[in-house]
């Protein structure tokens, strides 16, 4: 069977667990070259690569802070001098912080703001002009509901995935005449080891608000991604998929 994205290059932040690892490893399943970036956890890294490789993929992951604008760039030109070109990125890097607004330090309120919103800015930047000289490129920034709904308990958040639907609505209309599509998905309860439960019960509970009555898995994500970065999804642009199995309709 034909492989959708055979021979392409995909950046993926985030892409050694959770939702970019689901990502990266369907990127790969469909012949994409991936390129993972991730923080710290070189063991979660290796077992990335391996499960990519494993299943015939190809994968290079690099720890780079997405917040360091100098390791970012250093990355682009690596990635831009073996392969040649970048069709698609990911950005997917994200951290939160469950705290009231009346609990947060500026430091709390910064560090957010600066992983999720300005160090998607730093990455599509490095990847942005090598697209543009190709004349073509998919980006797909991963913002959260709570970008539309608010949340009582991290303010910060909220904030920075709001300002990435921003980002991403100005980034298309920028990009569009370059043949560069940019879209964002809007996931809802994903299970990954950002969401949390204090029990079974509270898992339970928290279910039953979902019209889908399960949690969302990275693969869910992981199929929308794949789906903008298409060439089914040619017209669509600076538009958020909303991805959380009913929670939330617009
Ligand atoms: P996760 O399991 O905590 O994984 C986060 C990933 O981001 C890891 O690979 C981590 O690398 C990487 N990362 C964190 N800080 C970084 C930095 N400064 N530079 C580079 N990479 C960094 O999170 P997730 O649940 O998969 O979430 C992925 C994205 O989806 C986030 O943007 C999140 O806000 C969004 N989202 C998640 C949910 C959900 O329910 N899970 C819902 C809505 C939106 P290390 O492991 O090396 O630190």
């Amino acid at each position: 069977m034909e492989k959708i994205f055979e021979g392409q290059v995909a950046i993926v932040t985030g892409a050694s667990r959770g939702i970019g690892r689901g990502i990266a490893l369907e990127m790969a399943e469909q012949g994409a070259i991936v390129i993972g970036l991730f923080a710290q956890d070189q063991e979660m890294a290796d077992s990335a690569i391996m499960e990519i490789e494993g299943k015939g993929g190809v994968a290079r992951f690099y720890k780079c802070d997405v917040r360091n604008p100098i390791v970012v760039n250093e990355v682009a030109g690596k990635v831009i001098e073996e392969f040649g070109r970048v069709d698609i990125l990911i950005n997917n890097a994200g951290v939160h912080q469950h705290l009231k607004s009346w609990e947060l330090s500026l430091e709390d309120w910064k560090d957010v703001l600066d992983i999720n919103l300005t160090g998607m800015f730093i990455v599509s930047k490095a990847f942005i002009p090598k697209m543009m000289e190709q004349r073509s490129g998919r980006i797909v920034n991963i913002s959260s509901c709570v970008a539309y709904t608010g949340t009582d308990h991290e303010v910060h958040y909220a904030a920075s995935k709001s300002g990435v639907v921003g980002l991403t609505k100005s980034l298309a209309l920028e990009l569009a005449l370059h043949n560069i599509n940019v879209n964002s998905i809007a996931p809802g309860y994903i299970e990954t080891d950002m969401v949390v439960f204090d029990s079974e019960e509270q898992r339970g509970r928290t279910v039953e608000t979902i019209p889908k009555r399960r949690l969302g898995q990275p693969e869910d994500i992981a199929r929308a991604v794949t789906f903008l970065c298409s060439e089914g999804a040619d017209y669509i642009t600076g538009e958020v998929l909303h991805v959380n199995g009913g929670l939330i309709m617009y």
